[in-house]
């Protein structure tokens, strides 16, 4: 009987495990089963286009039926509710998977660091249908304000501004003369804060890159407010650690992400914020035939930190999963990962952003977003979805 590998999550890490393993095994030597939530794989880096009307959810949304058509790969669509890696199951919604080898790529949830009030009235970004809640609640917003002037409604906040959260912040700061035209609203009638904990955005980048996003982004309109927790969220009001708050119909929560609980629940040895501890082959402690993939699981770096969990790190670790777990299968010795990190740019709204390649090159402007254009439409090319 061949093998059976079940491949949990077509997030980045498990839907390039799942290709590679499909092309890296002889035909008809490994079935291989992948499942997921969505019948589409989305494209997480660039949810904040379709939340701020730059892109439609189709461009960011690519059907599996078409990246895996013609690969010996059989799709499964349903949700993942438990994992027992002692008795090899897994168990979803609709039915019970058993495995020989099994790849966990299942991806983050979100931090609400208990914040009352967050997670009943925040907004997320994680998911094409999120985006299209952000986008739809705010078009809401402004259809709402002539016929109810209330100022609230016209107070957007953005809470966090790491990566995910300024790159949001640009995207709705450019279109908000758009929907100030449209709703003959004046755009000094429109407030936009980005909140932040820390004593300044982009916490981890360099100052120079810090000085030159934020001068974009104020130039746009925006309002930074920093080493400014949020501590509470009511319906129509945001709190501040300085007693300070902002009157708001609009809280987008982008503070922070955190492992999937259902690896937690498997009893797999995971951190506090309840990403996996993986082997150097990225196997999980004690689970010689559970392979991880993405931010589900850390690695460290050169100072024994955690990577934090990017887009490039999951489909690098998919790369070697596919390559470790064919090797498993052919006998052959595996090969330790080692990640290879190409840069960061955060993109700062229309064409416009900032960032490292390498470990040396600063950029930002035109040449900061087509160097982020074009890791994006390499992927495209590696997982087929620019084919017809
Ligand atoms: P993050 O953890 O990187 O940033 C969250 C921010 O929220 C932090 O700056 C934190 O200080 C702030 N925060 C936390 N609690 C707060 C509070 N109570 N009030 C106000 N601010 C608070 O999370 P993220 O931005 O969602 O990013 C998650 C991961 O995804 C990161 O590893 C990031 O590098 C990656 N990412 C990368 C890109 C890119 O490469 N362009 C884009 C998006 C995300």
């Amino acid at each position: 009987m061949n093998k059976r590998v079940v491949v949990l999550g077509a997030g980045y890490g498990g839907l390039v495990a799942a290709l590679k393993l499909a092309k890296g095994t002889p035909a008809g030597s490994v079935d291989i089963t992948l499942v997921n939530k969505y019948d589409y794989h989305q494209l997480v880096t660039q949810l904040y286009e379709p939340a701020a009307a730059a892109k439609r959810d189709t461009e960011v949304r690519i059907p599996l039926k078409k990246l895996l058509a013609g690969k010996p790969i059989r799709f499964v669509q349903d949700v993942v509710t438990k994992i027992d890696p002692k008795e090899k199951v897994v168990t979803l919604e609709g039915g019970e998977l058993s495995y020989d080898y099994l790849v966990v790529a299942l991806g983050s949830e979100t931090e609400y660091f208990g914040i009352p009030g967050m997670k009943e009235y925040g907004m997320t970004l994680k998911s094409v249908d999120e985006a299209r809640l952000i986008r739809t609640h705010i078009e809401r917003c402004f259809a709402e304000y002539p016929l109810d002037p209330r100022p609230e409604l016209l107070t957007f906040v953005v809470g966090g501004a790491g990566l995910t959260g300024i790159e949001l912040v640009g995207e709705i700061a450019d279109w908000l003369p758009r929907l100030c035209e449209e709703s003959n609203i004046p755009r000094e009638q429109v407030t936009l804060y980005n909140v932040e904990a820390m004593p300044s955005i982009l916490p981890g980048f360099e100052p120079d890159l810090v000085a030159k996003a934020e001068e974009v982004l104020k130039a746009k309109g925006v309002i930074f407010k920093v080493g400014s927790p949020i501590v509470q969220v009511e319906p129509g009001a945001v709190h501040l650690k300085d007693g300070g708050v902002i009157q708001s119909r609009t809280i987008i929560w982008t503070g922070g992400v955190r492992g999937n609980q259902i690896v937690v629940d498997a009893g797999f040895e995971t951190e506090p914020r309840g990403r996996a501890k993986v082997n150097e082959y990225l196997q999980a402690v004690g689970y010689d035939d559970v392979y991880m993939a993405g931010d589900c699981c850390f690695v460290l770096n050169e100072q024994g930190r955690p990577y934090p969990p990017t887009a490039q790190l999951a489909i690098q670790m998919g790369n070697s999963v596919a390559h470790n777990l064919a090797a498993d299968l052919q006998g052959r010795p595996k090969t330790p990962f080692v990640p290879k990190i190409l840069g960061t740019v955060a993109s700062l709204g229309g064409r416009d952003a900032v960032g490292k390649v390498g470990n040396n090159y600063k950029t930002s402007g035109r040449v900061a977003y087509f160097i982020k254009d074009l890791s994006q439409i390499r992927y495209l090319a590696k997982i087929g979805a620019l084919m017809k």
